[in-house]
């Protein structure tokens, strides 16, 4: 399939990406609406997110029931889930399956990635380029590109000259990877570096962990599923999909109530140790609804997770260290754990607070910090992501006047609804920055947006349009309206992805639609309804 000589293969929708929100985009476009669509991807498989995060520990943290597809009651009957929280080579294997049962990978080129998008302004269609040296010539462009797959290690001075093994969670090896009698370096204590620890652990001769911020890290509460219950969870799904859109973040929980500064003191406790007992999310969604909208109703639970981890380290300089301050609880992401916290009570675990002693440079034999050198064979890399826009960025998408992406959202993404951005027209983002997105169980967040875009894509086919393209003005309240929501949260206060913090120089915007998720998709309704108020009709 692949065209060197420079001749341009037609198709009518190009989708980049492989994971969840491009296998499902390219199964309704082409098998919904008939369309010719070509799928590309970087990868040399499907999977997304869980091909890349093959590292020891690496698992979803949201209950496999939701997170999974909802579109085939099919699907849903012949998948057995095996624990309440599955590892990434499970999930994997589901998405192969999902692949196979719709036969989507025969649509897909893989090892392959789009490195140029130009608008073609006398016909709107994009002109895609990857690179392999094939050109694609698409009418809907659809970036199905994940918001945590543009990796980013910080540039450590001296990296390039270390002479042990280096790697990154988010490209980690296929083989397993043996730590036995190494002296590990693990730099960064998010969710990933959270679920790393324990694994690097067991193995390794020495594990020196480097945290910048420490993590309120609660109980992740896994254990297997038994035929008895998938069977119960296999009747519910109905009940299930209809009960998720009741929650602002789509996770399902028992007990929600309103405000933990109505209740005494002694209820708080009691309440919040059963949601810590009850593992998983319990504790940041699935308490008190205003923990992440008030300061005093944040401390009680930011206190009570700060006792929890004192409790568990038994060194009190390395449980001060491992405690966190300065920021609300559930302002990050929620980090869940499973033995985080007792890792480092082995003698071999060390922990360095490098707020208080900065990392200076790597050497060929280890990192050095401002107090000292710590000698290593191996570094891990648990930095994350260029969140939201780096992915988008780095396939150098020009619009209108040949205006790249990354300058007409140089003050920060502009998407109106997540979906599309002015000067850009037919071209789509699924969980895109100012959308619910990772505030939103994934999955589903996905489904919406796929689902969005194929019925707008049938609309205007129904209807003789070539294209559409969101209305600046639109945008901008729609920009305004996303910061307006978040300001009202907490969530802005903590230095976070969710806003940028992590990636020097870029604009301070809160990512993430809070509306709640059935308010956003009400919203999305009305907008094609309304025939697609705010988007230009071309
Ligand atoms: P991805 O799965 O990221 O797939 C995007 C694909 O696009 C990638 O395969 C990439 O190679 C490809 N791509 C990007 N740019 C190009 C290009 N220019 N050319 C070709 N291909 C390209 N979410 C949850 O809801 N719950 C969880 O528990 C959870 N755990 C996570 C754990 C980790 C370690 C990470 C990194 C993320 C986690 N997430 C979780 C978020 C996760 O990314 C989403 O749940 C979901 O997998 C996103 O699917 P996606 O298809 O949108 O993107």
């Amino acid at each position: 399939m692949i065209d060197a000589s420079g001749d341009e293969s037609p198709v009518d929708a190009v989708v980049v990406g492989a994971g969840f929100a491009g296998l499902y985009m390219v199964h309704r476009l082409r098998d919904h609406l008939g369309l010719s669509v070509r799928g590309i991807e970087a990868a040399e498989g499907v999977g997304g997110t869980w091909y890349w995060n093959r590292y020891p520990g690496a698992r979803c943290d949201i209950e496999s029931q939701l997170y999974c597809y909802s579109f085939s009651r099919e699907l849903e009957q012949e998948w057995d889930w095996s624990e309440r929280f599955p590892a990434q080579p499970e999930v994997l294997r589901y998405l192969n399956h999902v692949a196979e049962r719709f036969d989507l990978k025969r649509s897909f080129t893989f090892g392959t990635r789009v490195v140029g998008a130009d608008l073609d302004e006398t016909s709107d269609t994009w002109l895609v380029r990857t690179d392999r040296g094939e050109r694609l010539r698409a009418r809907f462009l659809v970036a199905a590109t994940g918001n945590l797959s543009a990796g980013r290690v910080p540039d450590f001075p001296g990296r390039e000259n270390f002479r042990g093994h280096t790697y990154f969670t988010g490209d980690w090896p296929h083989q397993p990877v043996d730590f036995s009698g190494r002296r590990v370096a693990l730099i960064g204590t998010g969710s990933t570096g959270v679920q790393l620890v324990p694994h690097v652990a067991r193995q390794a001769a020495a594990l020196t962990v480097f945290q910048r911020t420490p993590a309120y890290a609660c109980p992740l509460g896994n254990r297997p599923i038994d035929a008895g219950t998938m069977a119960r969870i296999k009747a519910d799904y109905p009940a299930i999909r209809q009960r998720e859109w009741d929650f602002p973040g789509g996770v399902i929980f028992d007990d929600v109530r309103p405000s933990a500064l109505a209740e005494s003191a002694e209820e708080r406790q009691r309440f919040y140790e059963q949601k810590w007992q009850a593992g998983g999310m319990n504790l940041w969604l699935g308490s008190y609804e205003d923990i992440l909208l008030d300061e005093r109703a944040n401390e009680t639970v930011a206190g009570f997770v700060r006792d929890k981890i004192r409790s568990r380290v038994d060194d009190p300089d390395t449980a001060e260290k491992l405690t966190p301050r300065g920021y609300p609880f559930g302002a990050k992401r929620q980090t869940l754990e499973d033995g985080y916290y007792e890792a480092f009570n082995q003698p071999h675990v060390e922990l360095v607070d490098v707020k208080a002693t900065p990392i200076e440079c790597i050497t060929p034999d280890g990192i050095r910090t401002a107090d000292r050198h710590h000698p290593v064979d191996d570094i891990i890399f648990a930095t994350g992501f260029d969140a939201f826009t780096g992915a988008l960025y780095r396939m150098n998408i020009r619009g209108r006047g040949g205006r790249l992406l990354s300058d007409h959202w140089a003050a920060g993404p502009r998407p109106y609804l997540g979906l599309n951005t002015s000067g850009f027209p037919n071209l789509f983002f699924i969980t895109g920055p100012l959308s619910p997105s990772v505030l939103f169980n994934m999955p589903r967040a996905i489904e919406q947006h796929c689902d969005w875009i194929a019925d707008c894509i049938a609309w205007l086919q129904a209807h003789d349009y070539q294209a559409i393209e969101a209305e600046p003005d639109a945008e901008a309240d729609w920009v305004d309206h996303v910061r307006e929501v978040a300001d009202a949260t907490l969530l802005p206060q903590a230095d976070s992805w969710y806003l940028g913090a992590n990636v020097p120089g870029k604009p301070r915007v809160f990512m993430v639609y809070l509306g709640g998720c059935a308010n956003y998709k009400r919203i999305c309704d009305d907008v094609a309804a309304d025939h697609y108020r705010g988007l230009r009709l071309i």
